[in-house]
Formats: C-alpha cells, sequence, structure tokens
C-alpha cells in the first residue's frame, strides 16, 4: 500500500509504556491519530466501546476478518484476537493525518513489510519495570501477568528487528525522543518526490 505521509507504527512489549509516549505526543506533533484497532479482548472498566477499541464479537472479528477488512490482526498470548482495520487507516489518511498505530510485534512487523512509507518504533524497558508497570496496572489476571512478562522477555531480543529503539526509562525523555523520531521522518517524507 503506497502512503504519501508515514504510517507510524508504536511497538514493543505490554507494560513498556507505549500508550502513555503516543498519548505525550499529542500537543508536541500536529496533525497525528491513533488508529481505533479491533479487538475481542473484554472491555477494561473505563474504556469506551470506539475510543480505546472497537470491542467485537469473536464472531463478528471472524466474519470481518474473511471480509478482508483487516490490514493485519493477531492472536495474542491472551487468546484474544486483535486488530487493525483498513478503513480506520483510510479515514485518518482522507482528514489528511498521519496513522498512528500501536501494535505487539508480530503485527508491527507485518506492516513494516507491506505499508511501504511505515516507520516502526520499538519501545523498550527493563523487565522488573514491565512487571512492576503490569502489577501497578493490575488489568490482567496474575495468570495472564505471568504470560506478557515471558512474552516480554521474548520480543526484547527482537527489538534490532524495527527501525528505531527507544528506552522508556524516563517518560519525558522517552516521549521526546518519539516525538522527535515522528517529525524528523514528517519532514523528510516531505522532501521525498512522488512516486
Ligand atoms: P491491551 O490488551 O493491553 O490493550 O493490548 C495488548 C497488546 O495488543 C498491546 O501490545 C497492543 O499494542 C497490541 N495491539 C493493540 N491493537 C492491536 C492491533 O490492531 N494489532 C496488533 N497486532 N496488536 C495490537
Amino acid at each position: 500500500m503506497p502512503s504519501a505521509r508515514p504510517v507510524f507504527v508504536v511497538t514493543g512489549p505490554s507494560g513498556a509504556g507505549k500508550g502513555t509516549l503516543i498519548k505525550g505526543l499529542h500537543g508536541r506533533v500536529s496533525d497525528i491519530e491513533v488508529a481505533v484497532s479491533a479487538t475481542t479482548r473484554p472491555q477494561r472498566p473505563g474504556e469506551r466501546d470506539g475510543l480505546e477499541y472497537r470491542f467485537l464479537s469473536d464472531e463478528e472479528f471472524t466474519r470481518r476478518v474473511d471480509e478482508g477488512e483487516f490490514l493485519e490482526w493477531v492472536k495474542y498470548v491472551s487468546g484474544r484476537r486483535y486488530g487493525t482495520l483498513r478503513s480506520e487507516m483510510e479515514r485518518i489518511a482522507a482528514d489528511g493525518k498521519t496513522c498512528i498505530l500501536e501494535l505487539e510485534l508480530e503485527g508491527a512487523l507485518r506492516v513494516q513489510d507491506q505499508v511501504s512509507g511505515s516507520v516502526t518504533i520499538f519501545i523498550a524497558a527493563d523487565v522488573p519495570e514491565l512487571e512492576r508497570r503490569l502489577r501497578e496496572r493490575a488489568t490482567e489476571s496474575t495468570g495472564e501477568i505471568g504470560g506478557r512478562i515471558a512474552l516480554a522477555r521474548n520480543q526484547l531480543e527482537q527489538a534490532h528487528l524495527f527501525r528505531y529503539m527507544v528506552r522508556n526509562d524516563d517518560v519525558e525523555r522517552a516521549t521526546s525522543a518519539v516525538a522527535a523520531i515522528v517529525e524528523c521522518e514528517m519532514a523528510f517524507a516531505g522532501t521525498m518526490a512522488p512516486p
């Protein structure tokens, strides 16, 4: 899929702070919008359908997979499915905005392969810090936190597969680093001749 503006993919292990860093971009970088993914995982308290995610039943998710509505989708460690809707990315592009995707690694690699002009940013954090954040967030069961930590250890070894790596040991510094990457890549894309 050719794209005039870069599509930014923020990835990394659960608890690395991807969501916090992305929120921090608003106000620092103009005309960006985070694509709302679809998922079959249950809604957490405070989450609203259509804002954090589109919460779909298993049947509805499968129907959309069959219709080819997803750019990518994965079955996560929890057994729940998550996917990026093509229509959501198209809507953001049609609004003249730069699309930000927050994805786990498998999906991020797929977008990196399939979307020309995609820019991947891996957010890293130390394992003890990840564990502390997940326990503090307390949105998953103890068993599920264990699964996410085991996955995180494995994922941290894959950071080199992505274009950029930002260590989130200091939120302010890491947010500035991600904002600098986004602005720099957007400025660079603006200097390229159209295909
Ligand atoms: P959570 O359940 O904590 O909201 O998300 C679990 C993981 O799924 C996170 O790493 C998040 O980045 C990832 N994720 C959210 N939406 C998508 C998506 O559309 N596709 C993929 N591949 N991963 C997603």
